[in-house]
């Protein structure tokens, strides 16, 4: 297997973004692909702000900043893909809208290359099937925001052969992250402990226990997490979180892990969260509004 040195990134969303930020920091080659061209151009914008302040902290270089950005490149169709020696998935939480990303790349991928999922709780043998080649597929799951986070989880799928996980292994080590190695089982090691907290959290909300100022105090100040819950889950975003929920409950067939009428009302009303300008916070003032 060559040497990873192109790597495609599909979705440019919050994690696509952050992906090809440190990938092109560490001196990959980037290719940038979106369903939404606007979503391309937004991603760009905010990864030359994020290289800007990090020059600003002198964390890094101008010369690192001008090199990273000259690194990225944005493909218009999956045809930019065929000059990659790795393409990583960072499209929504879906799994039908994977399985149909991974059957129009593999048309146009060059048979040795290595397809990673950043999917944050989907099986990675399931969508390894839907591939022509599960031995080259992996996990790759990043933590947001990625600049910032230290780790990445590993998932083998039950074909990924040892030199796709070693490639994925020297990726990851090459971008500074520190690596868990997780079995594939829903949601993997970080999601399966944290959004059944934060999946309570909205529980305890919806049954009116504390409001949302109240619950995200509690945990801040209470057990000292940086974030409270309904903060973080609105940072993660709540489709995404729904998605995750329900992974867990059809793949684990346990109640536990029902996710929370609150969670399906906010998602269904479009109320995803930082992304979309609310969720369990209104974010379009000067400060972020509880909105119960
Ligand atoms: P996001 O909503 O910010 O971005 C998703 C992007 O995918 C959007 O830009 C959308 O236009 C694009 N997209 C949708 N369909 C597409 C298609 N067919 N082809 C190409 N692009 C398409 O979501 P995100 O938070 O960046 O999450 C992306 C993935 O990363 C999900 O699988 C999610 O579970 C995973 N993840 C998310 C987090 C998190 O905290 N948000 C953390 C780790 C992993």
């Amino acid at each position: 297997m060559a040497a990873i040195k192109t790597v495609g990134v599909i979705g440019s969303g919050q994690m696509g973004n952050g992906i090809a930020h440190v990938a092109a920091l560490a001196g990959f080659n980037v290719v940038l692909y979106d369903v939404s061209a606007d979503r391309v151009k937004s991603a760009m914008a905010t990864i030359n702000g994020n290289l800007t302040r990090q020059v600003a902290k002198k964390t890094i270089t101008e010369d690192a900043h001008r090199q990273a950005i000259a690194r990225i490149s944005s493909a218009d169709n999956f045809d930019g893909f065929a000059g990659c020696d790795l393409v990583i998935e960072t499209a929504v939480e879906k799994e039908d809208v994977k399985r149909k990303i991974f059957h129009d790349l593999c048309a146009v991928l060059r048979p040795d290359a290595i397809i990673a999922s950043n999917t944050s709780s989907i099986s990675i043998t399931r969508l390894a099937a839907s591939t022509d080649r599960p031995e080259k597929f992996i996990g790759i799951h990043f933590m947001n925001p990625v600049p910032v986070m230290e780790l990445v989880e590993l998932i083998r799928g039950i074909a990924t052969d040892d030199a796709t996980f070693d490639a994925a292994r020297e990726f990851v080590t090459a971008m500074g992250k520190q690596i868990a190695v997780s079995e594939d089982f829903p949601a993997f090691i970080v999601n399966r402990i944290l959004l059944p907290m934060i999946n309570e959290a909205i529980y305890t909300l919806y049954e009116g226990v504390g409001n949302v100022e109240a619950i995200d105090a509690a945990m801040k100040l209470g057990a000292h997490h940086p974030m409270g819950p309904l903060e973080l889950a609105d940072f993660i975003g709540l489709d995404t979180c729904l998605s995750i929920m329900q992974v867990l409950h059809e793949g684990l067939a346990d109640s536990k892990y029902r996710p929370c009428p609150l969670l399906v009302k906010y998602v269904e009303a479009g109320w995803l969260g930082r992304k979309s300008q609310r969720g369990f916070y209104d974010y379009r003032g000067d400060k972020p509004v509880p909105t119960r």
